[in-house]
Order: C-alpha cells, then sequence, then structure tokens
C-alpha cells in the first residue's frame, strides 16, 4: 500500500491528513496515512496568550482515529528526500528509539518557532506564548506571584514586539497580574500593576496597518505604557537593562518577536525564503523535489497568485487541506487542485477592550471594541477546532477544500 507521511499534527498537518483521508474515500482508494506528531495533541497555538488554557489543546487521536489516520508520537529528525526516508526519535516509557521511516508522498507541517536573539539574559529569563507549554511557564509564573517576596517590579510585565502576539498578550496581562496582586498581601489594597509594551521602531504595532490607531488607543486607555525606539542591552531574573544605560525593574519579561520556519526545512535543497519557509507551487509542491508537499508555516506560497502567504492559522488550515488533496490525488495520477485565497482579515484581541477586525491586506478596521472581540471568540473557540465528537463523516466533511469565507461580525447588544 502506497504511504502518505505527514511531519506536524497542527493547522496544516491535522487538516492535510484529514483532506487526504477525505480524498481517499472520495476516491474508493486505499492507502496508508500516518501523522507524526512531538505530542498526541494539535494544539490550538492561537489561543496560547489567553489566560485559560484549558481547552487549548485537541486529542489527536480523536480526530485521527475515526478517519483512519495512523498517530505516531515522535519527532521528526532528518528528512532524506533522495530515498524518500524521514528519520523519527520516539520516546518508549523506558528507551528512546530511532525508527527510518519510508513514504511515497510526504506532507511536510511542521510550523514554526520564536527565535531569540543572542543578548544576554534573553534565553534564560524571558517567557513567551509561542507554545502550549511556554504559556503554561507563563501563567504558573504569574500565579507564583501572589506569594513572592516584595520587590521592585514584581507585579511588572515588560512585552518585547509589539505584532499581533506582543499585543495580544499585554492586553490580558494588565488583569492577570492585577488578579496576582489582589491576593498577595490580604490587606485588600492590590499593590501596583505595571505593563509596558515595548518595540523597537517609532510606533508600537506598525506592521498591523489600519488597526494601528486603535490598538494604540485600547492600550492607552488599558493602562499600558508604550515604549518605541526600544533597544535592549541585558535581562535578569529582576528586570531590563536597556540600551541607554536605563533599567526596568520587572518580574516578567515576555519574549514576542522573531518567527522562523521549522528547522526540517533545512533538510530540503530547495528554494526559501528570509524565514526559513520553503517556496512551494500553487498545488503546495516544493519546487524541484518530487513527492513532497508542504503547508503551513513552513511554506511560502503566493497565496492570490501575488501575495505570500502569511505564517498564520487563517493560510495554515487551507495550505493544508489542499496539501493533502493534491498529495493523494499525485499519489494515484490525478489532476491537482490549486490554492487560491481571495481575503485576508485580521482581528486582534484586545483584551478586557475588545478586539480590533480589519479586512484587506491594507488592514482597514470595519469593526473594534465588544463587536469585533464577538467575532475573535467565534474564531478562537469554535472556527479554527477540528470536529470533536469523533464522528468520522463531519470530519470528512470538514475537510472540503471549498474555502471558509471571511468571519462574519457578530451583531451585539450594542450594534444590533
Ligand atoms: C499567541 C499566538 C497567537 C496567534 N494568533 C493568530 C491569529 O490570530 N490568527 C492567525 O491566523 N494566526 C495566529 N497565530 C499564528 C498561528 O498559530 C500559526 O501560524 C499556525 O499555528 C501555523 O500552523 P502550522 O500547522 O504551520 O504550525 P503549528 O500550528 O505550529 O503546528 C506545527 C506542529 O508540528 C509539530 N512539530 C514541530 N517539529 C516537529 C518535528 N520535528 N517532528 C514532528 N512534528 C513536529 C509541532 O509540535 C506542532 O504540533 C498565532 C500564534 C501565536 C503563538
Amino acid at each position: 500500500m502506497k504511504h502518505v507521511l505527514i511531519i506536524g499534527g497542527g493547522f496544516a498537518g491535522l487538516w492535510s491528513a484529514a483532506s487526504a483521508a477525505r480524498q481517499l474515500a472520495e476516491l474508493g482508494k486505499l492507502a496508508q496515512i500516518t501523522l507524526i506528531n512531538p505530542e498526541p495533541w494539535h494544539s490550538i497555538r492561537v489561543r496560547n496568550y489567553e489566560a485559560d488554557l484549558s481547552d487549548t489543546r485537541v486529542d489527536l487521536s480523536s480526530v485521527l482515529e475515526p478517519i483512519g489516520v495512523d498517530l505516531l508520537i515522535g519527532k521528526a529528525t532528518f528528512i532524506d528526500t533522495d530515498s524518500r526516508v524521514v528519520t523519527v526519535q520516539t520516546q518508549a516509557p523506558t528507551h528512546e528509539s530511532t525508527l527510518n521511516l519510508p513514504y511515497d508522498t510526504l506532507i511536510l507541517a511542521s510550523g514554526s518557532h520564536l527565535v531569540r536573539p543572542s543578548t544576554p539574559g534573553v534565553a534564560e529569563h524571558t517567557f513567551d506564548v509561542d507554545t502550549y507549554s511556554a504559556a503554561l511557564k507563563l501563567q504558573r509564573h504569574i500565579d507564583d506571584l501572589a506569594t513572592a517576596p516584595a520587590m521592585p517590579g514584581r507585579f511588572t510585565a515588560l512585552v518585547i514586539g509589539s505584532g499581533a502576539t506582543g499585543v495580544e498578550i499585554a492586553c490580558e496581562l494588565p488583569a492577570r497580574l492585577r488578579a496576582a496582586a489582589g491576593s498577595s498581601d490580604g490587606s485588600g489594597t492590590p499593590a501596583p500593576v505595571r505593563v509596558i509594551l515595548a518595540d523597537r521602531g517609532p510606533k508600537i504595532a506598525r506592521g498591523l496597518g489600519g488597526g494601528q490607531p486603535v490598538i494604540e488607543r485600547a492600550c492607552r486607555e488599558l493602562g499600558i505604557e508604550l515604549l518605541t525606539d526600544f533597544g535592549l542591552a541585558s535581562v535578569d531574573s529582576h528586570g531590563v537593562i536597556l540600551s541607554d544605560g536605563r533599567r526596568i525593574e520587572a518580574s516578567t519579561v515576555v519574549w514576542c518577536t522573531g518567527m522562523q520556519a521549522n528547522e526540517l526545512t533545512q533538510c530540503v535543497e530547495a528554494k526559501q525564503d528570509s524565514h526559513g519557509r520553503l517556496k512551494v507551487d500553487e498545488f503546495m509542491r516544493v519546487s524541484g523535489i518530487d513527492h513532497l508537499f508542504c503547508a503551513g508555516d513552513v511554506a511560502h506560497a503566493l497565496i492570490d497568485g501575488d501575495r505570500p502567504s502569511v505564517m498564520s492559522c487563517q493560510h495554515a488550515r487551507p495550505m493544508g487541506r489542499f496539501a493533502g488533496h493534491n498529495a493523494v490525488n499525485e499519489l494515484f495520477g490525478l489532476p491537482m487542485q490549486p490554492l487560491s485565497i481571495d481575503w485576508y482579515t485580521n482581528i486582534v484581541d484586545l483584551g478586557p477592550w475588545g478586539a480590533v477586525y480589519t479586512q484587506g491586506w491594507d488592514r482597514e478596521v470595519v469593526a473594534e471594541g465588544a463587536q469585533a472581540k464577538a467575532t475573535k471568540s467565534v474564531i478562537n473557540c469554535e472556527r479554527i477546532y477540528p470536529p470533536r465528537q469523533g464522528n468520522r463523516e463531519q470530519i470528512l466533511a470538514a475537510a472540503t477544500l471549498d474555502l471558509q469565507r471571511p468571519p462574519q461580525l457578530k451583531p451585539t447588544a450594542t450594534t444590533s
């Protein structure tokens, strides 16, 4: 039996698997599909800035088993595209073992990760919300502040990087720190809380286009200090020193800038962009390498024939679906379907203030405040989840190539 191997169980990988299974079922063909992921979870990574992480992981087997996809818990360490073999490190309860898995078609969907600079102390003393475990570590740290010894900067958080992720975590932090401060000494008078959002540019959230003024206003109304033209000299466990020599006392420093494609792309001798993403054609095939598809944050596709895909769940999910469908069709010598997406939206969560919803590549604001927040909640809590009832038909139906339309604005009490 032919073997379709998928590396990664995130948005691109999960939907590649579901789409490949769907297409096999449509064609009435058989092939083995195996998905490799280091953990048994599909992480709803976009929610890692939220305070409550309890529902942000989906059991991969609950989605894969009903559709006949094998799950291998392990970490792919090497891809040999000439002999079509992937090396995988698995962790048995008592020992590690190495497997060499042959494939007929490979879908690489191993995502991206935050890259920290070598600035002294950054690696050791900064938190992040890039992964579930990192978000959990930040959450536990904030909880522990309640019982930590009194010291300058105990309830101060400095968020470095004001892209969407930096803005989202910064807007959550005042309330989260206030909750910790409020329970710190039992006197009923909470200790003061300080949140600073820093960016090396002359404005915060510069990359967020038309949404920028709304974000700046929301941050100010939430009491977040904005620190621009920021330069960092070093970080330690109690704060940071800026490049001009000033010190900020802060127990919590959150790193939010610098994304890079997963390092498995380096095993492939093909064109890459500056983020290390492999260039793919409209069918999600890596140019010049046979039987290799690539989707999500490891892939650079032209999304509407012109604009490069954005490292986003918004693009990873359809890219995954097209990669899965086309991998199966290529296996059986059938025509493939080109990906083309004719819309782009961006909704940035602004914590208790609401959210800002922009449309188009220039990011024109179409909603803000509570109305945008209601739409963001639908995206984060419903739209991007796979069906979770273990129903094969529902899972396969959700893997259709029909593109979802842009998220609808939800009417709210104030707007209806
Ligand atoms: C806090 C935060 C907020 C975000 N907000 C948004 C948003 O509002 N909208 C939006 O569109 N995007 C958002 N994103 C970006 C979005 O999460 C990513 O672009 C998206 O997750 C990419 O999907 P992916 O499947 O390519 O990668 P991932 O979702 O990261 O999945 C990759 C998977 O591959 C696995 N893997 C990695 N290495 C290996 C290996 N060697 N072997 C096997 N498996 C491996 C990983 O464990 C993971 O399960 C946000 C990201 C963060 C961190």
